[in-house]
């Protein structure tokens, strides 16, 4: 997975277990799902129904909240520019202990389309289909071929998508009266290679328009020796032939095939995914055990080696959730950058007190402290990998190594 594409996948992730935090104290938290499909004024029109709807709810403040929260969203919606993938509101009066609730929106442009329209209103955000996309956000393309018919998809998350289907006009086996075998043969031959070489193109036409940083790699399907033939010849072009993960038998090449390559090769995808990161956990351990001096582990050796431009890849766990805070006393005589860490939905963070004159510290500035790295690491044209906590080594990287550690381009003895 690209920087990219890992970088902004893990900022999903982190909003959504933001989200999944917050909790309203009666039924009064609004989640609006808007596919860019839907006509703005088909959900305001709903939206004063439910409005109308809701000074039946017998609480008052329940009833006030969600009418508040009603309000907010119509009058969001009339400066709304729907993204192509759609848009979602999370609206509703939190809780925030104390006795005490403050209304809040959070806004989100989801990384896949928004398939289906909804509004939900419940005393959580409902999250369930952004947690799907968080699952799956990957694209593969899918080829399925034989001699006579060929289906070229995609598959984007759970969604198999049909683009292209191509019959041959190869004959049988069973020549014709009058032809000689040779010559039946040859014609057969130089069919089948043109047949191929449409194959080709359409896959072309298809997987190279896709956005490169998510896609993954392409499946083959088909009976052998057929694909095995059709891989093996040039008729792919060389960026999807490197792409390709592997061939698998199915039996049929039209629309229906592609789901039966997606289910012969759903093993493979789950393990590329784990692979690639694992071999990058393996890399840096070899580093370390080794007397080579390139690694680094722990926040502080990494930031210094960062700043010297000495990283090639920086390595951050899906796990780390900490804040770089800048502090400034009040009366002038301390200025410092911290790091904290935080745990999801905590809000507040107390800036302790000046250890020069023990006066009051302001917080001047919180920055994710993802965002500060790979800033960082940006200036420095370092690459920036994130890894998962489910397997071991990605787990110790969390726990044993504080989430962060790098691959250095040399030994620089900090
Ligand atoms: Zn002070």
């Amino acid at each position: 997975m690209s920087e990219q594409s890992s970088h902004s996948k893990y900022e999903f992730k982190k909003k959504l277990e933001e989200l999944r935090t917050k909790k309203g104290r009666g039924t009064e938290l609004i989640s609006l799902y808007i596919p860019s499909t839907k006509q703005i004024s088909d959900v305001t029109s709903q939206l004063r129904t439910e409005h109308g709807q809701a000074s039946n709810i017998k609480s008052k403040v329940t009833r006030d909240n969600v009418q508040g929260a009603l309000e907010s969203l119509l009058s969001r919606l009339r400066y709304v520019e729907v993204p192509e993938n759609g848009i979602v509101f999370f609206t509703g009066a939190v809780d925030i202990g104390a006795n005490k609730t403050n209304m809040e929106t959070t806004i989100v442009e989801p990384p896949q389309p928004i398939v289906t329209y909804r509004y939900h209103c419940d005393s959580a955000f409902f999250l369930e289909p952004l947690e799907e996309m968080l699952k799956d956000a990957k694209t593969y393309g899918l080829l399925v071929l034989d001699r006579r018919e060929a289906t070229v998809g995609l598959l984007v998350g759970k969604h198999i998508e049909s683009y292209r289907n191509l019959t041959s006009s190869v004959p049988g086996k069973q020549r014709k009266g009058g032809q000689s075998a040779h010559r039946f043969q040859q014609l057969r031959l130089i069919a089948i290679h043109e047949f191929y070489k449409r194959i080709g193109e359409a896959a072309s036409e298809v997987f190279l328009t896709v956005d490169h940083k998510d896609f993954e790699g392409v499946l083959i399907g088909g009976p052998s020796p057929t694909k095995e033939e059709f891989d093996s010849g040039d008729f792919l072009h060389h960026e999807i032939e490197k792409k390709v993960l592997g061939l698998f038998d199915v039996a049929y090449t039209d629309e229906s095939g592609l789901s039966e390559l997606v289910n012969a090769a759903s093993e493979r995808l789950a393990d590329i995914d784990l692979m690639v990161e694992k071999k990058l956990m393996q890399r840096f351990f070899e580093e370390l055990v080794s007397d080579s001096g390139k690694s680094a582990y722990g926040e502080k050796q990494v930031r210094e080696n960062l700043n010297i431009g000495a990283v090639e890849i920086l390595i951050i766990s899906e796990g780390l959730r900490a804040e770089r805070i800048s502090l400034k006393c009040s009366n002038g005589d301390y200025e410092d950058t911290v790091t904290k860490n935080f745990k999801p939905g905590d809000q507040d963070v107390s800036a302790g007190s000046c250890p020069v004159c023990n006066g009051n510290l302001e917080i001047l500035e919180r920055v994710d402290i993802v965002d500060e790295l790979s800033e960082l690491a940006d200036q420095m044209a370092t690459q920036v990998e994130f890894i998962s906590t489910d397997f071991d080594e990605g787990s110790q990287l969390m726990n044993a190594f504080g989430g962060i550690v790098a691959i250095l381009r040399f030994n620089t003895g900090v």
